[in-house]
């Protein structure tokens, strides 16, 4: 199928678009890589009036380090992750991450942003976000805002971001040198979204865990973050002696999830698959 007849405006400054935005609001979509909205129109299952394109807007171009961010401008694609953005874990832990998302030429077009926006439970950025614990910086003719992580994920292809609103900037907090970082995931073939994943970080001084991170994707209408489970590995010394405490965290993330079945697998297999991702991100980062 083709999409169904749409206008198509590309304003050449951001204040032109949130105007645009301001005066059509629930009638427009913002129109950033395509690759999640494109699709979607081709099927009918989008049809948007108007597309606002943002793709000439400069001020949301960037990607840079400042006051220990990494701010993700709304222009930054997949592909400008390929390598470390940033020196030290964090640039490390995107620059395996992003090897999961699609396939190289829909990782040249597709946006940080625009995953984030998409709000797909199986997108690698958004359990990067949630578990990272990112903030979304949300701009409209009425002004800024800025939304926690955890407040900004809704459910599946839901944010907090009204029809007026774009994500213009995302700011992850830039990890120390003694934070170590793993990641999993499990997808039926390369560049298929995942069946299953996990991304872990710790902070470790004086060989014991100070700070953790955990969470899952894959397995519910957005990511998790298993608060529970980072509480209990703070204290814990990062030696051999963590393995044990790893095999009890990964059991107990099996039995935190309530993942549904569908034609790629069963519930059982996804709580088994949450529980080996876990088990497999945080013996990478610390074992
Ligand atoms: C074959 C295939 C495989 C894929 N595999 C994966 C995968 O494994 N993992 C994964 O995470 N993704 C995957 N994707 C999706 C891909 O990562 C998209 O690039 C991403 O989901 C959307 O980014 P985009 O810039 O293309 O957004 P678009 O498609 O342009 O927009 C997506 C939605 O977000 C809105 N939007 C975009 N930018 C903004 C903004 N700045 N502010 C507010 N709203 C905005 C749009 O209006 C639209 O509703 C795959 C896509 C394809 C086609």
């Amino acid at each position: 199928m083709k999409a169904a007849a749409f206008d198509y405006l590309r304003p050449a400054s951001l204040g032109e678009a949130l105007a645009l935005l301001a005066t059509h609001k629930d009638d427009c979509k913002i129109l950033a890589g395509g690759q999640s909205l494109v699709p979607a129109m081709n099927f009918r299952l989008a049809r948007p009036a108007i597309l606002i394109d943002i793709n000439d807007l400069d001020e949301l171009d960037h990607l840079r380090a400042d006051a220990g961010q990494l701010k993700i401008g709304a222009l930054t694609r997949h592909a400008a992750f390929h390598r470390p953005v940033v020196e030290g874990p964090l640039g490390t832990l995107l620059a395996k991450v992003v090897r999961h998302i699609a396939h190289y030429p829909i990782r040249q077009r597709g946006t940080f942003a625009g995953s984030l926006s998409h709000a797909d439970p199986a997108s690698e950025w958004c359990l990067v976000a949630t578990t990272l614990r990112a903030e979304m910086v949300a701009k409209s003719a009425r002004g800024e805002r800025v939304i926690a992580a955890s407040d900004f994920f809704h459910g599946t292809f839901t944010t907090a971001l009204e029809p007026d609103e774009i994500l213009a900037e995302i700011r992850l907090p830039i990890m120390t040198p003694d934070w170590r970082v793993g990641f999993y995931e499990f997808s039926r073939r390369a560049g298929d979204f995942a069946l299953g994943m996990a991304v872990a970080a710790a902070k470790v001084e004086d060989g014991t865990i100070r700070e953790a991170r955990l969470g899952v994707g894959g397995v519910g209408d957005r990511a998790i973050r298993l608060g529970a489970l980072e509480d209990q590995l703070v204290g814990t010394p990062a030696s051999s002696d963590v393995i044990d405490s790893i095999d009890r965290i990964a059991r107990e993330a099996r039995g935190m999830i309530e993942p549904s079945g569908d034609i790629h697998a069963s519930p059982e297999y996804r709580r088994d698959l949450i529980a080996a991702s876990v088990k497999r991100a945080l013996t990478e980062a610390l074992a």
